[in-house]
């Protein structure tokens, strides 16, 4: 049991001179990173920052986030990740609650940090310029000239890694009002743990390279793009957004070895016109995650890459890995695997949530481990449902079938009810995803004064192929029971997505419930 940031020290003794990042044509050592985490650590502590306090992280994928966090931690701060394309008002809601005194935030946001200043208790707003050399915003530090202020010295502080809070994460919110979780320094630290012990077989120490694109400010991108790629003294290579070229690109430079992602990027990958001809062929082992991984998407991915995706599954609340589809035993396309390390699971009945259900059949999953959070931060009702007797409810609709795979049916919030008749939007957007003209498929349920609700289906085609809602279904008459097939089907040029990429069904279902 230590800290997290020990396993940047870790790194540092073991593979000093190995590159830890690369950020375009910038590299940095593990002796950089970890003399750079310790200067930030000591100017915070200069500033005041003690145990406890809350520091803000709002940085899009770069050198400087990984420098922040590793020298937050080793103060004792606990950290506030929060994305970059949250607007005013859920950002204040993030800086209230959180009650972050420092926040580390990328120029082009100073404006709407400023704005939303007067409501919260920040002091210090730290500025990353990563285009020209770093502006000036007086009387707030530059993230260069703030590290000089720090000279390295740090003030011990004791952590306590199964009591001390390291990241109050706050859930996407892609169901409701964003909660902060609260994830010790043994919990992430867990997670990591478990999931390199799922992947070792895959992964060797000191040589492997991560595509990181997946954002570092979301759980999954923390764990699997950052953490794990430290622990294992890998090379993390960076990039701040997912632009298709721009990815292919690095993947030709670079050569990653694996590529950590959520379901959209694997679709733009799978459908790049030129991506056979840039070539994925380095990358051996994608470990996917955040939503479901439709089977043919899966399937086509390998066939153009020859890399191996592993789907897991997990949540914010849970550091977040559970499951995955392990690398050293059998693999089953379509399900997230088994539980990883030290992580027990069941599924509980839809009703109360009290009696287990038997093998195959669905009910709500709940899980304890290691990684499973403390609880809400500020939110003992909410704990107290989510948490209980040590069980995590994971919202999440599921089975287990007789080798203890997971299936992942559908959120609790997003079941479809349709003349009685309870359907998983996930059984119907399989169907529509093998459709050979359907690049990403939606399901959801609008408001029918008749029925309940119907099911709709909002599709974006594949750039040459077309498509018409009649054939669309007819398609899911011969493949789905009556009572799924989609009753509308939308076309559009793109879906709402959140910035990890996830579809944002609760965004779709306002939208069309208010037409
Ligand atoms: P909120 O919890 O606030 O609604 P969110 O959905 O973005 O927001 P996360 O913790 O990021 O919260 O996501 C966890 C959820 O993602 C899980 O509960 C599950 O519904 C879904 N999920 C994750 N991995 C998978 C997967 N492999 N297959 C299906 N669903 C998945």
């Amino acid at each position: 049991e230590f800290p997290m940031q020990r396993i940047l020290q870790n790194a540092c003794e073991s593979h000093p001179n190995n590159t830890a990042i690369t950020f375009y044509d910038r590299k940095i050592s593990y002796q950089e990173l970890f003399h750079a985490s310790l200067a930030f650590a000591s100017a915070l502590q200069k500033k005041g920052v003690q145990k406890g306090d809350r520091v803000a992280i709002m940085l899009p994928n770069c050198p400087q986030y990984v420098i922040a966090y590793y020298g937050s931690l080793t103060t004792g701060a606990i950290i506030t990740q929060i994305n970059p394309m949250l607007v005013e008002r859920e950002l204040q809601h993030i800086l209230q609650d959180s009650g972050a005194e420092t926040i580390v935030i990328l120029d082009g946001l100073y404006p709407k940090v400023k704005s939303v200043q007067q409501h919260a208790n920040l002091k210090n707003i730290i500025v990353v310029s990563l285009q020209t050399s770093e502006a000036d915003f007086q009387p707030d530090a530059s993230f260069d000239q703030f590290m000089k202020t720090g000279d390295g010295k740090i003030n011990p502080v004791s952590i306590d890694p199964e009591n001390d809070i390291a990241v109050l994460q706050y859930t996407g919110g892609t169901t409701g009002r964003s909660k902060g979780a609260m994830l010790t320094h043994s919990n992430i630290l867990a997670n990591v743990v478990q999931t390199y012990e799922f992947f070792k077989h895959e992964l060797k120490i000191g040589t492997e390279r991560t595509l990181s694109v997946i954002p570092l400010f979301h759980v999954f991108g923390m764990s699997s793009a950052m953490n794990l790629s430290v622990y294992i003294a890998g090379d993390s290579i960076m990039l701040p957004r997912f632009e298709i070229e721009e990815v292919l690109e690095t993947i030709k430079r670079e050569q990653p070895t694996t590529f950590p992602g959520v379901p959209t990027m694997y679709v733009a990958l799978t459908n790049h016109p030129k991506a056979e001809e840039y070539g994925m062929g380095s990358i051996q082992v994608c470990n996917s995650g955040s939503a479901p991984m439709p089977v043919e998407l899966l399937r086509e991915f390998e066939r153009k890459s020859g890399a191996k995706i592993l789907e897991g599954y997990g949540l914010t609340e849970a550091s977040p890995t559970t499951h995955c589809n392990p690398a050293f035993a059998k693999r089953k396309p379509g399900s997230v695997g088994i539980g990883v390390p030290s992580t027990e699971y069941k599924v509980m009945d839809l009703g109360d949530g009290t009696k287990e259900v038997a093998s195959g059949e669905l009910g709500e999953l709940v899980v304890k481990g290691p990684q499973v959070m403390k609880g809400y931060w500020n939110m003992p009702e909410e704990t107290a449902v989510t948490l209980r007797g040590g069980w995590l409810y994971t919202g999440d609709i599921a089975k287990v079938d007789e080798d203890g795979y997971l299936y992942i049916v559908d959120r609790k919030k997003d079941l479809i009810i349709a003349s009685g008749y309870n359907i998983y939007p996930r059984d119907v957007e399989e169907v529509l995803y093998e459709h050979p003209a359907v690049q990403e498929a939606v399901v959801i349920g609008v408001p029918d004064a008749y029925r309940g609700e119907s099911v709709k289906a909002v599709l974006v085609l594949k750039n040459n192929k077309t498509a018409n809602e009649r054939e669309i279904i007819d398609y899911c008459r011969a493949n789905l029971s009556a009572y799924k097939v989609p009753h509308f089907v939308e076309f559009r040029e793109e879906l709402p997505k959140t910035n990890v990429g996830k579809i944002l069904r609760r965004a779709l279902r306002e939208e069309l419930s208010r037409k």
